[in-house]
């Protein structure tokens, strides 16, 4: 059993792919190959986004779109508690200062109720985060930034494919993100990424700083990055992503059975009304985590914690000062989140095998 399996997934789109990849390395266009582009206009269909521009990683997709809003140091940005790293990391990568705010036991996303009273003259904008493939609510958080006169970013690494009302994710605000990290509901075989955005002026911006601040070959107009994605990549994403959404079908099946059948045993992961989850991770919650998850990996059953820490307690963030804050809700996640194995190919049998050593494991 695999918590990801991406053998069976190259497996069963394996012609394809072989083909998808020959051809790439035959006409020698590794960098900024004609492959970018068509996705990038597939992934901005998709999304039913304006523009997306595909780059290097779901962090240098952050790290991107905050240059692109000219964030300065000692400026603030609101970011969820609980999250991966790299959501608040790129922040202070730019010395400026995430601000965490804790998540809601609903859906672990951040808690809109708690932002208001984070907002200081500093702050700039929000980055929320999509967890697990479920989107944040977006129309409260677009409504309380445009209060503010702030941007909101959707880091949505693990959710492009998600529904939120009739949008989908990575169309929700201004500036979306995501990442194609190859265990990512959409993933290639390295890093790569994409940013989306409804603004022309933005779209200009980040295809620039993607590519050293270039606007002509050797002029450089601004300080940017290598931001590109590989033109290898690029090809293999277009082909998994014609078999996307029958994935998303797969996931969101898998995570109703597995609903089904550790009704009552778990906390289960709970489905906010008219939202639709891509599953990046089927999490629940167990009070006495760690012991479960030791029988779990002796009998042969993979899985992860997503996170063992929170972010203000992250010893990169010790010097912020919300380092000694408490954040009840991230921190209860953090000590009893188990995500189970979870991809696009996998079998009702196998989430009955992964849900039933589940059951025996917590007593
Ligand atoms: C994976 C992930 C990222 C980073 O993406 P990479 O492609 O690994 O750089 C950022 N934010 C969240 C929420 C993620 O899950």
């Amino acid at each position: 059993m695999q918590f990801c399996d991406l053998n069976r997934q190259y497996e069963a789109y394996r012609p394809e792919l072989d083909e998808a990849m020959q051809h790439v390395i035959q006409s020698g266009a590794f960098i900024n190959g004609k492959e970018i582009e068509l996705l990038e206009n597939e992934l901005a269909q998709y999304a039913g986004a304006k523009h997306a521009i595909a780059v290097s990683s779901g962090t240098d997709a952050l790290l991107l779109a905050l240059l692109a809003y000219d964030i300065k140091p000692g400026d603030e940005v609101i970011c969820p508690a609980f999250s991966f790293f790299a959501t608040a990391s790129m922040v202070s990568l730019l010395r400026a200062r995430p601000v965490f705010v804790d998540v809601s036991p609903i859906d672990f996303n951040i808690d809109v109720s708690k932002i208001e009273k984070a907002i200081t003259p500093k702050t700039k904008g929000i980055i929320a985060v999509s967890l697990f493939g479920q989107c944040a609510d977006f129309d409260a958080l677009n409504e309380l930034a445009a209060k503010y006169g702030l941007w909101v970013i959707e880091d949505g690494a693990q959710s492009f494919g998600a529904s939120y009302k009739d949008k989908k994710s990575c169309a929700l605000t201004e500036v979306s993100t995501t990442s194609f990290f190859p265990a990512k509901p959409l993933g290639c075989y390295g890093d790569g990424g994409a940013v989306f955005t409804q603004s022309d002026r933005l779209a200009e911006q980040i295809k620039q700083l993607r590519g050293h601040g270039q606007s002509a070959r050797y002029y450089h107009d601004r300080i940017g990055i290598n931001g590109r994605i590989d033109t290898l990549q690029a090809a293999i994403l277009r082909v998994k992503l014609k078999y996307f959404d029958a994935e998303i079908v797969v996931r969101r099946k898998a995570a109703e059975l597995y609903s089904q059948l550790l009704h009552g045993y778990v906390m289960l992961p709970m489905l906010v009304e008219d939202c639709k989850s891509t599953w990046a991770q089927f999490t629940i919650g167990i009070d006495n985590r760690d012991a479960v998850r030791k029988k779990l990996t002796e009998r042969g059953i993979p899985t992860a914690v997503h996170y063992p820490l929170p972010l203000p307690k992250q010893l990169a963030f010790s010097s912020l000062p919300s380092y000694d804050k408490t954040f009840e809700v991230s921190e209860l996640l953090s000590e009893t989140v188990l995500s189970l194995p979870m991809h696009g190919l996998i079998t009702d049998q196998e989430v009955e095998t992964v849900a039933t050593a589940v059951i025996e494991s917590l007593t």
